[in-house]
Order: structure tokens, then sequence, then C-alpha cells
């Protein structure tokens, strides 16, 4: 019967770590997932960022180019004043390079803005493109750890699926289905240590003489309350 309760003890954990594994398996792709969505994020947000600084730029060139042409008109206004032949058209031509001259002023101050706005978000850009490069390395060494897990996990499923798969064999036959029943309707728990007089599995205590027994490992023995299968692993931290 020990040697049993052995088998069955090691066959016990091993299907906690399948158990766990399971729950990774699923965990896992759906952290991978969300880190993914936190990359694009970080990269859809200097994208926006690095969208506003070339529409600036582009605002800038074309009041340049629309001052240049307010210069030229300038030019060209000035260029016929030697044909002017009346006072009042001599006015007129005043006027009217006049009024180029206070657009020129205008759209020369709405260019200071821009250069302003440009210098500013540049400085932005050039930190926060710093920050999200830590950052996007942070998120892409955390996937890596995951990958890394996920590929251990495997390996460990293997294992331990080929040793339950020999356990299953080596515990005997009537113990093995008591244990299988037990686990199905014990949130995959039926075998469980006791310590300090109190089972492992639903926390009640067990009775003093019935904790003597356990120690021994040598009889089958359940819990009075929750029914699963007793078993002294020492009172040591171990499970
Ligand atoms: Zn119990």
């Amino acid at each position: 019967m020990r040697e049993d309760l052995e088998l069955l003890w090691e066959l016990q954990k091993i299907d906690l770590d399948l158990k766990n594994i399971n729950v990774e398996r699923d965990r896992f792709p759906k952290e991978i997932k969300k880190l993914d969505e936190k990359q694009s994020l970080e990269k859809e947000r200097i994208h926006k960022e690095k969208e506003r600084l070339e529409s600036l730029e582009k605002e800038r060139k074309q009041k340049e180019k629309y001052l240049l042409g307010e210069q030229d008109k300038i030019k060209r206004s000035e260029g016929r004043m030697t044909e002017v032949k009346t006072n009042k058209e001599y006015q007129a031509l005043l006027s009217e390079i006049e009024s180029f001259k206070v657009t020129i002023g205008r759209v020369e101050e709405e260019i200071l803005v821009v250069m302003d706005e440009i210098d500013e978000l540049k400085k932005q850009l050039s930190k926060r493109e710093k920050d999200i490069a830590i950052t996007l390395e942070k998120i892409e060494a955390e996937k890596r750890n995951i990958q890394e897990k996920m590929e251990q996990d495997e390996v460990v499923w293997n294992e331990k699926s080929q040793r339950k798969d020999i356990l299953a064999t080596q515990v005997e036959s009537n113990l093995f289905k008591l244990y299988n029943m037990l686990r199905e309707k014990r949130q995959g728990i039926g075998m469980v240590s006791v310590k300090h007089e109190t089972c492992q599995g639903c926390f009640v205590n067990v009775p003093p003489q019935m904790f003597i027994e356990v120690q021994k490992n040598n009889s089958l023995i359940r819990c009075p309350n929750c029914n699963r299968i007793l078993y002294w692993d020492g009172n040591g931290e171990k499970a």
C-alpha cells in the first residue's frame, strides 16, 4: 500500500503540474496578444506626432511660397512706378504696394508661429522617440520571456505526460479509479497532504487518531470532510 500511495502522490503532483501548464497554454497567447497591441499603440502614437510635424512643415512651405508671391507683386508694382502718368495712378500704386506689405508682415508672423510649433514638436518627438524605444524594447523582452516559458512548458508537458502514463499502469487499479473519480469531483485534486492535523484540500482538521494513521502512509485513509485520499508528506514546507 505504501508504494501505491507514493506512486499516486507522484501522479497527483504531475496532474497538478499538467493542469497548471494547461492554464498557461490558455493565458500566455493572450498575454502576447496584449503586448502586441501595446506595441502597435505606441508606434501609432509616434506615427501621429510625425504626421503632425509633416503637416506643419508643409504649412510652412506653403506660407513661404505665398510670401515670395507677394514679394514678386511688390517688385512688379514698383516696376510700374516709372510708367505712371498721374498722381492718382501713383497714389493707387503706393496703396497697392502698402497692402502687399501688410500681407507680407502678417504671413511672416504666421510663419514664425509655425516655426515655433515645429521646434517644440521636434523637441518633444525626439524625447518621445527615445522613451518609446525603451518601452518597445521592454515589451519585446517580455514577449521573449513568455515565448521561452511556452517552449519550456511543452518540454515539461511531454516529460510529465510520459511519466504519468507509466504511473497510471503502476498504481493499483482500484486506487487509480478512486483517485480519478475524486479528481474529477474535487477540482483536479484527488489526493492531499495533511499538515498540522489539517487536510490541505479542504482545510478541516482530521481526528488525532486518524492523523497518526495517515503519518504511517500504509493504508488508504480519506478525509472525513472532503473524501480525498490523505497522504503524509512530512511537516516541512514542501507540499
Ligand atoms: Zn479534506
